[in-house]
């Protein structure tokens, strides 16, 4: 860029008592140089010198990049406080599968409040299930860049093409960048996963799929028997059908998924040592997607945060629905994980909470990090410990820049 186009940019020159870029350690004092269009121009390290200069607005707190929910689902926003908690995965199916239909009106109205709190809370892009189109209008003139995912279940392998070109009929509906994916590997016919699995890969799209979010997950593939399958066997499935026995649920699809795409294993709260090791020697993209207040919700389980962060799996963060949680905010997710796993470094968590999410939904040329010619949004985190150098219970997150355009 040369320096007259320079000079004719509109800029914002931000500094606050820190500034974390996520790609290089934390600068102090230091200055991000921001245009109109939320591109970052500039990073100074001051080298902890701030001196007064004209324009320079400093904020007591954190500058971090915008957060990343890598999963979610606004389809469910109107469920807020209509579960009840700690039911177990079977429990909470029974929940979600007895309720009575809202109207549209009612899913409509709760799913935006819901876009407007994530968005006010510093996310600036969401990995978004959607088994209908109720939320495609509000992702599309969202704030928040949406990729949605268009999730099916079926236990028939009769129904699966049936099932199939329904979920591509949905996917003509919806704007911006989606995939077509399973939900977990309890919910779906072998026939069915094959045509998700193949059409992944033709489509170059990125997978995802909720992965062992409790034991009896395990018990239905190791042992054939369980709560789970017990739930499963009355909603219809059939061993005939279903994903094969297999070590663990993991095992069971993990040969049978999309080679060369972005795969986000949602939960994992039961996923073992050897499923991971297993993964990480495959060196495929692999993301591992933690929504540890869900989990406390529904199994009152949390994955194990220190394994997986030790063995070197790449972590992402999301925050699951209002079905399964009271917030949507990522930072919350980050403090529960921070209360829970107090030996991980903030610059780890915080990774989770924005390059990885970034990196997880191909959108890194552009969010996750403070990079000259990226514009990730500008996120101030207030009531930071600077002394232990992590979040505090009283922590809060507000958008301060919005991120950049984004082309699909
Ligand atoms: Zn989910």
């Amino acid at each position: 860029m040369n320096k007259s186009s320079l000079t004719n940019r509109q800029t914002r020159k931000i500094s606050a008592n820190y500034i974390f870029p996520v790609t290089r350690k934390p600068l102090k004092n230091g200055i991000i140089v921001v245009d109109e269009n939320g591109e970052i121009v500039d990073l100074i390290d001051t080298d902890g010198v701030l001196r007064e200069q004209c324009g320079l607005e400093f904020y007591n707190g954190i500058l971090v990049p915008g957060l990343v929910n890598a999963h979610c689902h606004l389809e469910l926003s109107h469920l807020r406080n209509k579960i009840t908690p700690k039911t177990g995965l079977p429990g909470f199916i029974a929940q979600i599968s007895k309720r009575e239909e809202a109207s549209l009106e009612k899913i409509v109205r709760a799913a935006q409040k819901a876009d407007r709190e994530l968005h006010k809370q510093g996310v600036v892009a969401c990995g978004d299930i959607s088994n209908r189109a109720d939320t495609f209008g509000i992702k599309a003139k969202s704030k928040i860049f949406y990729h949605t995912f268009i999730e099916i279940f079926g236990f028939d392998s009769e129904r699966a093409k049936t099932i199939f070109e329904s979920a591509q009929v949905l996917s003509s509906e919806c704007y911006g960048d989606f995939s077509i994916v399973p939900h977990a590997p309890y919910s779906i016919s072998t026939a069915l996963f094959k045509m998700i699995a193949k059409n992944a890969e033709t489509k170059k799209s990125i997978f995802s799929i909720h992965n062992q979010e409790s034991a009896a997950e395990n018990e239905m593939f190791a042992q054939q028997n369980g709560v789970l399958m017990a739930r499963m066997k009355a909603l219809g499935w059939s061993a005939s059908d279903g994903l094969p026995p297999a070590k663990t649920a993991l095992t069971a699809y993990f040969a049978k998924k999309p080679k060369n795409v972005n795969i986000l294993l949602i939960h994992n709260t039961f996923t073992t040592k050897a499923d991971v090791e297993n993964v990480i020697k495959r060196k495929e993209k692999v993301f591992f997607v933690l929504c540890p207040k869900a989990n406390l919700f529904i199994e009152n389980a949390l994955p194990d945060v220190e394994m997986l962060h030790c063995l070197g799996a790449k972590i992402a963060i999301g925050t699951d629905s209002l079905a399964a949680n009271d917030t949507l905010s990522v930072l919350a997710e980050m403090k529960t994980l921070h209360q829970n796993f107090p030996q991980i470094a903030f610059h780890e968590i915080l990774k989770w909470a924005t390059k990885n999410g970034a990196d997880a939904l191909e959108k890194s040329q552009k969010l996750g990090s403070f990079e000259r010619g990226k514009a990730p949004g500008i996120v101030l985190i207030s009531k930071f410990d600077f002394k232990t150098k992590h979040l505090t219970k009283d922590s809060t997150a507000r958008l301060l820049v919005e991120q950049g355009k984004l082309s699909s």
